[in-house]
């Protein structure tokens, strides 16, 4: 398939596995923002493939796992409501909050409906006008231009029986957040594509010059990462700061001025809580008071709630790559997807669930070039139990 095969082609991975190994002369630690871009270095065993001296470490941009207690709590509260249809994209569901999650609330009789677009939430509204209908809108930038749009449209067609539970977050704030931490290792980052796609990266490259580090927008596919470690590794090797852009057929400099009008128009940043690591100034967007009747916190009117963490879970040292999962005492143990103790273990973008999924629990695992890169994943995954 166009756009697909040519970027988990074996011969192109090989050549820049070994372009990488040619021009490294010393280590190198490197974080992949994205949790998506996470799942495919785990999954075709891009790190293993790496020469010894490059390192790569995982990143928070998972919004699932980011999304504080907090907001989990408060959904699970105005999910219990009877007059309350919740919807939200399927892997929140299962993220535990700090009694339940929301798929218990849906079996013991709350209507919570799992949506592919916050558009979708617009018609059970108008088939619902006697309910209210409340979208948990999570995410980063990528997302933020098509929940704008349903707010906007609400706004438009006075659909005011539909109201969102907002927990948007942003990238470049929670790079700065990791880059400004006395223990971070990181030297160089692969920007998160998508994100790109609709913000640019303008934003990075006074984030590159005042610390001093190389960012390199990359894709998702095998090939997409292996270049973009190498464009990372060269320019750390000759002492290169800056944007470089790997993912050129989806990201321009400047991104998309359509989306971010949108998304300019329906909210403004704001500091936000990130799970885990806490509040990060400037890293989020709320709804701006000319939206502020569709914000369900404040509809539901649900104030502080107190919130109880798993004290075993160390999500937030993985988030910020300073552990990896399988450092977790509690990873494939107390922690599986099915028994969850944090965020990272449940979603499809998270780190744990990555390394839980693709067998990193197996200490002998030694993938070979043509095992992981032929569209198959590097590990047998583990039974679930
Ligand atoms: S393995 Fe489970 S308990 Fe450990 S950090 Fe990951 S989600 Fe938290």
């Amino acid at each position: 398939m166009k756009f697909q095969a040519e970027y988990r082609d074996l011969v192109a991975a090989k050549k820049l596995q070994r372009a990488i190994g040619e021009i490294v002369t010393q280590p190198w630690t490197i974080m992949e923002v994205c949790g998506g871009q996470t799942h495919t270095i785990v999954r075709y065993g891009i790190d293993e493939l790496l020469p010894d001296e490059v390192e790569l470490v995982h990143g928070p941009g998972c919004p699932v796992c980011v999304t504080p207690l907090e907001l989990i709590d408060k959904a699970i509260e105005i999910a219990s409501c009877d007059d309350v249809i919740f919807c939200s994209f399927g892997d929140m569901l299962r993220v535990p909050g700090s009694r339940h999650d929301l798929f218990e609330i849906k079996a013991s009789g709350g209507d919570v409906r799992i949506v592919y677009s916050p558009l979708d939430c617009l018609k059970v509204a108008e088939q619902n006008p006697d309910r209210t209908v409340v979208f948990f809108a999570v995410g980063f930038e990528t997302t933020a231009p098509a929940n704008a749009m349903a707010v906007w449209q609400a706004k438009k067609r006075r659909i005011d029986n539909f109201a969102v539970l907002v927990s948007h977050v942003l990238v470049p704030p929670a790079m700065e957040s990791i880059l400004s931490s006395p223990n971070h290792r990181v030297q160089g980052f692969l920007g998160a594509g998508h994100v790109c796609s609709v913000m640019g990266y303008e934003d990075y490259e006074p984030l590159a010059t005042r610390y001093q580090v190389p960012i390199v927008v990359t894709g998702f596919e095998p090939v997409d990462l292996l270049e973009g470690i190498y464009r990372c590794v060269r320019m750390l090797e000759q002492g290169k700061i800056g944007v470089d852009n790997q993912y050129a057929r989806a990201v321009k400099r400047e991104g998309s001025r359509v989306a971010q009008g949108l998304i300019k128009e329906v909210f403004e940043v704001t500091d936000r809580k990130w799970r885990g690591i806490g509040t990060i100034p400037h890293s989020g967007f709320r709804l701006r008071s000319e939206y502020e009747r569709f914000d369900a916190e404040q509809r539901f009117a649900v104030g502080d709630v107190q919130v109880r963490e798993s004290s075993k879970c160390i999500s937030g040292m993985v988030l910020q790559g300073i552990h990896k999962p399988h450092e977790c005492p509690a990873f494939g143990k107390e922690c599986t997807p099915e028994h969850p103790l944090g965020a990272t273990m449940v979603s499809s973008e998270g780190a744990c669930a990555a390394y839980y999924n693709y067998g990193r629990l197996l200490e002998s695992h030694q993938p070979s070039c043509s095992s992981t890169l032929a569209g198959k994943p590097a590990i047998v995954p583990l039974p679930t139990d």
